[in-house]
């Protein structure tokens, strides 16, 4: 695997990549890699002759300075499973590399900005649309690779590049779970045991929620028993649980076309998402 620390790096050696005819499946990460980040790469595998995956923790999309702080930085264990995934190309800048100074970005994205996550982290999603297009400039792929895992980050991404034209394809992927149900994440290093067995409850009411739509029931009854199920869970404070349509993430209703619910928690001192496309 070639890894580079520098824009002009990795630019350089892509734009070679392309003229001899390859084209660009690009994963970018914040690192701490899990089978949900290899599974994308493993994606990405099967559409691109050339495969990037950049780690970079990107300052500018957390708006809680001690989550940037302790967030998990394994930079050995993650190069060696990309070497082992096949992966061909690490991009790993440091901060100064990414940002001159105190740069400003908008990009009016409408609603789906300030919905759920948005709400919870404000301005984060600024950010995310900041570090994704500076990305996309510097390593120009054909194809990008995202997770439903971060379904609301997807949406934003997509209408990012819809408004601003760009030349990417966006490739949504599906969530990698452990054997228990709990999505995969780098934050869960964080998690304690206790936390842990806590933290089933949000695979679990999502599952519910899907089969319970499955039987017929109505929307919000669903929702209501999806947030008192996490609501008597110990150490569990949800943030929210919401059935919304899959494209606006405004509330669903019984005809929208694709239907999601999304939740949000803290268990013990983390904070974890997930998701279930129940329609
Ligand atoms: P992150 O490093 O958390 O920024 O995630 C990088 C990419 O991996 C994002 O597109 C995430 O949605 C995706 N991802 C994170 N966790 C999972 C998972 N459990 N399954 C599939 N993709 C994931």
């Amino acid at each position: 695997m070639k890894i580079f620390n520098t824009r002009h790096g990795v630019q350089q050696y892509l734009q070679q990549q392309q003229a001899v005819g390859h084209n660009i499946g690009f994963v970018p990460t914040m690192g701490a890699l899990h089978q949900g980040h290899l599974s994308l790469i493993k994606q990405a595998q099967q559409l691109a002759s050339v495969v990037v995956c950049s780690i970079f923790v990107n300052p500018t999309q957390f708006n809680d300075p001690k989550d940037l702080e302790k967030y998990p930085r394994p930079i050995d264990a993650d190069i060696e499973k990309l070497e082992h995934a096949g992966c061909d190309v690490l991009f790993n800048p440091a901060v100064n590399e990414m940002y001159a100074g105190n740069e400003s970005w908008h990009l009016d994205i409408g609603r789906l900005e300030h919905l759920l996550e948005g709400e919870f982290r404000p301005g984060h999603y600024q950010g995310v649309m900041q570090v994704v297009n500076k990305l996309f400039t510097i390593v120009k792929p054909d194809w990008a690779f995202f997770g439903q895992k971060d379904y609301q980050q997807v949406m934003v991404i997509n209408q990012m590049i819809s408004r601003l034209n760009l030349p990417v394809k966006l490739v949504m992927c599906p969530i990698e779970r452990e054997p228990n149900g709990l999505a995969m994440s780098s934050r869960n290093i964080h998690l304690t045991p206790d936390d842990r067995v806590h933290a089933l409850v949000l695979s679990r009411a999502l599952t519910q929620a899907k089969a319970a739509f499955k039987k017929g029931d109505d929307l919000l009854a669903i929702q209501q028993q999806a947030t008192a199920l996490i609501s008597s869970e110990p150490g569990t404070l949800l943030e929210y649980f919401e059935i919304v349509n899959g494209e606006t993430l405004l509330p669903a209703t019984p005809d929208s076309r694709g239907i999601v619910a999304l939740v949000a928690a803290r268990v013990g001192n983390t904070r974890l998402i997930d998701n279930v496309i129940i329609r």
